[in-house]
């Protein structure tokens, strides 16, 4: 399907510039101060590496990482999803590969790849392999290893797609942290007995857009004012329960091997 009203939307630049005007409108962020722990209460603390702050009411807004504060531990797991660039690619050559007047694109295959390009000609490409993807042990959010076996099988992917691509050399690769949910539902809402613990999360994998609506939903759940949002699917939704370590590890891996090949098979 070709959609010409297509665009894309830099994530980076997109926080960075919500963080410009928070700050421009008296908002105060601390970048590099996690939260160690979170003591609920009709005030609730936080406690940081170098002090603590006492609030009314808080946003868990940690997607990927809810469950290192003791939340949503059985509602997803946390994936490490790879992705990678290549060389930039003038454009004339961008043609010559195939890819024209596009945004990007993604298919709808098993572990669905997705590709776009950069301002600078970079071909950015994620998915397309069950290597993609990682489950660590016990849920953890910190991916270290070896990524290039995943990123061989995903360049695989894209060359079938774009065979001339195979002569592109792969310039960047990383690894990012998100939430997937067994039924691959999010949920917003609030919870905790004095209820002024809201929360947002369970994107799996379509964040972008969904964590922004999350802020005006939570905005207008604090105000007493979610009549808007009343009803629909996403508002206190429940998450299908995934069991702890062991079995989580264990059905996380064999799932994957069964339902997705490396390469994927289309759906049937
Ligand atoms: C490779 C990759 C590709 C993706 N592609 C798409 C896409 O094409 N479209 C789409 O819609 N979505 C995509 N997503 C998903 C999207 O990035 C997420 O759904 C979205 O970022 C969720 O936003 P968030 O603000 O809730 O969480 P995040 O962006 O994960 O932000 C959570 C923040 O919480 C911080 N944090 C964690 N623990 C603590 C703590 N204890 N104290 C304080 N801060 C903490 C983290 O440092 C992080 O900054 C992709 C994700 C990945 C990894």
């Amino acid at each position: 399907m070709y959609d010409p009203s297509e665009g894309q939307l830099n994530g980076l630049q997109y926080v960075r510039e919500l963080g410009r005007i928070l700050q421009a409108r008296g908002v105060e962020i601390y970048e590099q101060t996690p939260v160690l722990r979170v003591a609920e209460g009709s005030t609730i603390t936080l406690t940081t590496p170098h002090g603590r702050v006492r609030a009314k009411a808080i946003v868990l807004a940690l997607n990927g990482y809810t469950g290192k504060l003791g939340y949503f531990r059985k509602a997803y797991f946390p994936l490490h999803s790879h992705v990678f660039a290549t060389a930039p690619i003038p454009p004339d050559r961008l043609h010559a590969l195939g890819w024209y007047n596009s945004a990007g694109f993604a298919d709808d295959l098993n572990r669905i790849s997705y590709a776009t390009t950069t301002r600078e000609g970079h071909m950015v490409f994620g998915g397309g392999s069950n290597r993609s993807y990682d489950y660590l042990f016990n849920n953890r959010t910190t991916w270290r290893g070896n990524i290039e076996p995943a990123i061989h099988a995903m360049s695989q992917t894209l060359h079938k797609y774009l065979p001339d691509t195979a002569k592109i050399p792969i310039a960047h690769r990383w690894t990012g942290t998100l939430a997937i949910s067994f039924l691959r539902n999010c949920s917003m809402g609030v919870r905790g007995a004095d209820k002024n613990v809201y929360y947002a999360l369970g994107y799996s994998g379509h964040g972008v857009t969904a964590a922004n609506m999350a802020g005006r939903v939570l905005t207008d759940l604090y105000a007493g004012d979610g009549e808007t949002w009343r009803g629909l699917p996403f508002i206190q939704a429940e998450f299908a329960p995934i069991p702890l370590e062991p079995f989580r590890w264990i059905g996380y891996h064999f799932m994957t091997r069964l339902t997705g090949r490396s390469p994927r098979m289309p759906h049937r």
